[in-house]
C-alpha cells in the first residue's frame, strides 16, 4: 500500500490469503515473499511467470526474479548410459568434455567426415538393438532395427499430449490400410510413462495406447511399416537404455505448459533429433542446434491464446479428411471392439471447444512435420549429420552450467579447487 497508495485491487490480488467464503492460503505467493530469489526453469517459463502468474510481484521486486534453464548431468546421461558414444567422443576430441560440456562443439566438424558418421551410426544401431532387447522382456513384439525409433517417454499428462501422438499413429495405420504407402518410412513408436493413481484420464490414455498397439501389432497388413509399444514401468534406469536408442524425441506439449523438460536434453545429448513445439527448453535446444536440425511444429503461446477464443475442433475435424478418418475409427470403436464406450470420455475431451490442451489445433502441423521427419530419415547420411550436430550443440544443457549460474547469481559461494583439495 505504500508503493501503490489507494490501489486496493492490487492489494487484494497480492494478498497471501485469498478472501471470500472459502478462504485459502496462496502458497506460491507465500513462497515468493519468503524467498531470497525466485527462478523459472527455462527462458519462456521465466518470462511467462513474470508476465502472468507473478506479474504483480515482478513489478514490485523485479530483481528477485531470474532464469535458470535446467540441465542434466552428462556423467549419467552420456558417460554411464552410453559408454560406446562416450568412447568415440573422447577418441575424437579428447577427454575434457565430460566436465566442460561446451567442448562437444568440437565434434561439429566431424559431421562432414563420412568415416566418423559411419562409426556414429553403428553406435546408434547398437543402442537401438539394446532397446529392442529391453522391449522383448515386456512384450515380445518383433521390431525392425532399420525403422525410425520414435520415442515419447515422460509422465502421462494431458498437457504433454500423448493423445496427439496416438492420433498420428492411428493416422499412419489408416494410411497403410488404404494402401497410401508410397515413399514409406518404417517406424517403431514407443510411448512410456506412469500416471498418478487418481488421474483417471491419464490411466485411460495408457489403456488407449495399449489397445491401439494390440490392433496395429497384430494386423498382417501392417508388418514392419508400423509398430506401437507401450513401455511398462518407465523409470530412470529404463531411460538409461531408451535415450541412447532413440532416433526421434517427441516433445509435443501444448505451448506454454511444459516449464522446461529435461527428457528433451537427455535425448539431444545422445544424438536424437527432436520433433517439438515452441515450449520450455525446446526453444533453447532449437536455438543451440539451429532450426535446420530441429523439427518444429504447432502454434505458439500467443497464437494459441488468440485461437482459443474461437476454437472449434469439430469443424477442424470435418475439414481435414485425414483427421476425420482417425475419428471415424475412434468413434466406431475400432480399438475397443469388446469394451464398448470405454474411450468416450477421452474422445469427447479432444472434441471439446474448452479443451485446454488443443491437440486438434496442432494435428495438421504435427502430421505434416512428421512427413518431413520421414523424408529426412530416408536420407541416412543427412540424418546422421543432424544427429552428430545435436550432440555437438547440447553442451548448454549440462547441470554444470545450470549450477554455475545458480552460484554466480544466487548462492555466491566460492568454488573449491578439487585438484587442490583431494590430495590432502
Ligand atoms: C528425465 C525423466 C523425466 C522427465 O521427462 P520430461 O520429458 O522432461 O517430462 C521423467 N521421468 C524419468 C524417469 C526421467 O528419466
Amino acid at each position: 500500500s505504500r508503493r501503490w497508495p489507494g490501489d486496493t485491487e492490487r492489494l487484494a490480488r497480492m494478498s497471501l490469503i485469498k478472501e471470500g467464503t472459502d478462504q485459502q492460503v496462496r502458497m506460491a505467493y507465500l513462497a515468493i515473499v519468503a524467498s531470497y530469489s525466485v527462478n523459472g526453469v527455462a527462458k519462456l517459463h521465466t518470462s511467462l511467470l513474470q508476465k502472468g502468474l507473478f506479474r504483480d510481484f515482478y513489478e514490485m521486486w523485479p530483481d528477485k526474479f531470474n532464469n535458470k534453464t535446467n540441465g542434466v548431468t552428462p556423467r549419467r546421461w552420456i558417460a554411464s548410459c552410453n559408454p560406446g558414444l562416450a568412447d568415440l567422443i573422447t577418441a575424437t576430441i579428447g577427454d575434457g568434455w565430460l566436465t566442460h560440456l561446451d567442448r562437444l562443439e568440437n565434434l561439429a566438424p566431424y559431421a562432414d567426415d563420412s568415416d566418423f558418421r559411419q562409426r556414429w551410426w553403428q553406435i546408434k544401431r547398437n543402442a537401438k538393438q539394446c532397446l529392442i532387447d529391453f522391449q522383448k522382456q515386456q512384450h515380445d513384439i518383433e521390431l525392425s532395427l532399420d525403422a525410425l525409433f520414435d520415442v515419447q517417454v515422460k509422465r502421462i499428462h494431458e498437457y504433454k499430449r500423448q493423445l496427439l501422438n496416438v492420433l498420428h499413429v492411428i493416422h499412419l495405420y489408416d494410411r497403410i490400410k488404404r494402401g497410401d504407402t508410397e515413399n514409406w518410412t518404417n517406424r517403431n513408436v514407443f510411448i512410456g510413462g506412469k500416471a498418478a493413481p487418481g488421474y483417471y484420464i491419464a490411466k485411460k490414455t495408457i489403456k488407449l495406447i495399449n489397445n491401439v498397439a494390440d490392433v496395429i501389432n497384430n494386423d498382417p497388413d501392417v508388418g514392419d511399416r508400423l509398430k506401437l509399444v507401450f513401455l511398462k514401468n518407465y523409470q530412470v534406469s529404463a531411460m538409461e537404455i531408451i535415450c541412447p536408442g532413440t532416433d526421434l524425441s517427441e516433445q509435443i506439449s501444448t505451448a506454454g505448459k511444459e516449464a522446461s523438460g529435461t527428457g528433451n536434453m537427455k535425448f539431444m545429448m545422445n544424438g536424437a533429433l527432436t520433433i517439438g513445439t515452441l515450449d520450455g527448453a525446446n526453444i533453447e535446444i532449437r536455438d543451440e542446434v539451429g532450426p535446420e536440425n530441429f523439427f518444429l511444429f504447432g502454434m505458439t503461446v500467443d497464437q494459441l491464446e488468440a485461437y482459443r477464443q474461437h476454437y472449434d475442433p469439430l469443424t477442424v475435424i470435418n475439414e481435414d479428411p485425414d483427421l476425420a478418418r482417425v475419428f471415424e475409427l475412434l468413434d466406431g470403436g475400432h480399438f475397443n471392439r469388446f469394451e464398448p464406450g470405454i474411450f468416450d470420455g477421452l474422445i469427447a475431451s479432444l472434441k471439446s471447444k474448452q479443451d485446454p490442451w488443443m491437440s486438434i489445433a496442432d494435428f495438421r502441423s504435427y502430421v505434416d512435420t512428421q512427413k518431413r521427419v520421414e523424408a529426412a530419415y530416408r536420407d541416412t547420411e543427412h540424418w546422421v549429420r543432424m544427429s552428430i550436430l545435436n550432440t555437438a550443440h547440447s553442451g548448454k544443457f549440462s547441470t554444470d552450467r545450470t549450477i554455475t549460474e545458480y552460484n554466480q547469481d544466487i548462492w555466491k559461494l566460492i568454488p573449491i579447487n578439487m585438484s587442490d583439495s583431494h590430495s590432502g
